[in-house]
């Protein structure tokens, strides 16, 4: 059995954080495990509040779960403060966890601050070089690097930045470019691009969970890292087209 954890926030109406990681491990034949940061107040149009658990009760949800199954894969998600970004990077050392993919989550699309500013600065220099793939989108790494993000140029530019500061794999997701919904990968290999199609019309929110967690629940499954991107990517593709046809 391929055994994955996320350590995430709870959407309550389903469409980001572990609800929608748990469904994408699935997707992909993952026995899903989960470890709940944050317990936020939102449906699928506006975040009404984060109650952030505190780091001890984090650790304690992590640790037996640790002891029962070897871990093939970490989806990392919303972690809202330093306390508990600290506990998760303690974890993942001693552990020794494999494949960790890093949603660096700071704010909602509909612009709610998931988590503090100091602890954004503290991820990227705590979490970020235990990750083997870190997926902000272009907002999220404007904050990590100070750059403009506005195009696929400057999606490069950050992406290698990022890379070299952590010394780990960067995927820029480019889903709120105008033209396309291309993704920059930047590895010790180079760039790589993935050209994406946006989908009109669709409603997006939790799809950088969606596909965080299908990146790990493919490298779990011993995919390569580019494969398991383009999985991914296609698996969120699918579920936005179903989720549009049943709108
Ligand atoms: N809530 C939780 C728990 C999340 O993890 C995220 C994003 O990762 C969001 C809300 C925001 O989702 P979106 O920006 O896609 O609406």
């Amino acid at each position: 059995m391929r055994v994955a954890i996320t350590i995430a926030g709870l959407d309550p109406s389903g469409g980001a954080g572990i609800l929608a990681d748990l469904r994408a491990f699935e997707a992909f034949g993952c026995f899903g495990t989960a470890a709940i940061t944050s317990l936020t107040s939102q449906n699928t149009h506006k975040v009404y509040g984060a109650y952030h658990q505190p780091a001890d009760v984090v650790r304690a949800q992590i640790e037996p779960v640790i002891e029962e199954f070897e871990l093939r894969a970490v989806k990392i998600g919303m972690l809202p403060t330093r306390e508990v970004i600290e506990v998760v990077a303690d974890i993942i050392e001693r552990h020794g966890l494999p494949n960790v993919v890093l949603d660096p989550v700071i704010r909602s699309t509909s612009g709610f601050d998931l988590i503090d500013r100091s602890a954004a600065r503290y991820l990227a220099e705590r979490l970020m070089p235990l990750a083997d793939i870190v997926t902000p989108n272009m907002a999220e790494a404007e904050i990590l690097t100070g750059l403009k993000v506005t195009n696929l140029e400057e999606m490069q530019r950050a992406a290698v930045q990022l890379r070299d500061a952590a010394r780990s794999s960067v995927l820029v997701k480019g889903g709120h470019l105008l033209e396309s919904a291309t993704d920059v990968l930047a590895t010790r290999e180079g760039i790589q691009l993935f050209e994406g199609k946006r989908i009109e019309g669709s409603n997006t929110h939790g799809t950088g969970c969606k596909l965080s967690s299908a990146i790990a629940a493919n490298l779990a499954s011993g995919e390569q890292l580019a494969r398991a991107i383009e999985r991914a990517k296609e698996y969120v593709s699918s579920t936005l087209y179903r989720l549009k046809a049943e709108s």
